[in-house]
Order: structure tokens, then sequence, then C-alpha cells
């Protein structure tokens, strides 16, 4: 436990948390941390690349950078040289990849998880503005002329109310 910032009990379920270490961690590690526990316990294994898959695809998608942060937490946690942790880190990295070739809508949606994304994203909407510029224009401009119109009968109402009130 000494190095390890969480651990559960397969038998009673309790999830046994190190200060230490756990409280050191961002809210989204410490998410991460507490569903590779629990995914020990519900799929009833001590595979850490089990647990890290289990806690990835509850995270994944669910907000920014999310995918990012999944493996930025392992790789804070764990120890690139030690064999068994470069395995779950090199997994995370293939979990992240194939969610998001699964997943690119959701990756859109969920703001720009890359600037590629945002660049698409904002070309999209040039296309768009392009196609659509002529039929703005010509709604601008009957938005204008109709703002124009009331303007004038809001001089001419507040001129008449002072008009009125001099008499
Ligand atoms: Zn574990």
């Amino acid at each position: 436990m000494e190095d390890t910032p969480a651990a559960v009990d397969r038998q009673t379920g309790i999830l046994y948390i190190n200060p230490k270490l756990y409280f050191n961690l961002t809210p989204f590690q410490q998410k991460f941390v507490k569903l590779h526990e629990y995914g020990h316990y519900n799929l009833n294994t001590d595979s850490e690349l089990e647990a890290d898959e289990y806690a990835f695809k509850q995270l994944a998608g669910t907000e920014f950078r999310s995918l990012k942060q999944c493996i930025e937490c392992l790789e804070q946690l764990l120890d690139e040289k030690k064999i068994g942790h470069k395995i779950r880190i090199d997994k995370m990295y293939d979990l992240a990849i194939q969610w998001d070739k699964d997943n690119p809508q959701v990756n859109k949606m969920s703001g720009a998880e890359t600037q590629d994304t945002a660049n698409a994203y904002s070309e999209l909407l040039m296309t768009y503005a392009a196609g659509s510029q002529k039929q703005l224009s010509t709604t601008l401009n009957s938005l204008n002329n109709m703002l124009n119109s009331l303007l004038i009968t809001a001089v001419l109402i507040v001129a008449m109310i002072f008009i009125l009130k001099d008499v």
C-alpha cells in the first residue's frame, strides 16, 4: 500500500485510500484510481490491465482531454522503467487511440480535444458561412430596415409625448 494511492479488498469491496499519495492527485486522477479499484472488484480480477481498461471506459469522453488525462494518470503513477508498468502505459495509449477512432463525433462535440479537430470544425463553419452568406446578407438587410423603421417610430412616439406634455 505504500507506493499505491488506493487498493480494494476484493472480498468485501472496501476501498482503501493512501492519503499521502491519493490527495496529491488531480480530481480526474482520483476518479481514475477509484474506478481502477472498482474494476478489480466488479470484474473480480487481479489483472492491472483489465482494471485500467475498466477505469478508462468509464472516463473516456466524460470531460475535456479525458483520453490524455487517463494516459497522464498512469504515466505519473507508474514507473516506465518497470516492464509491467510500461505495458500498462502502452495499453492505455492503444485504448485512447482506438476510442478516438471509434468516437469521432463525440470528440468534436466535446469541444476540440485536439487542435486538428478545432481546425476541422472551423473549416466546416466557414463552408457553411460561405454557402449562406448571400442569404444572410439579405436577411441582415431586411433586419436593418426593420430596425430603422422601429427606431423612427420610437423617435416619433417620444416626440409626440413631449409635444403632448407641453400642451
Ligand atoms: Zn490495480
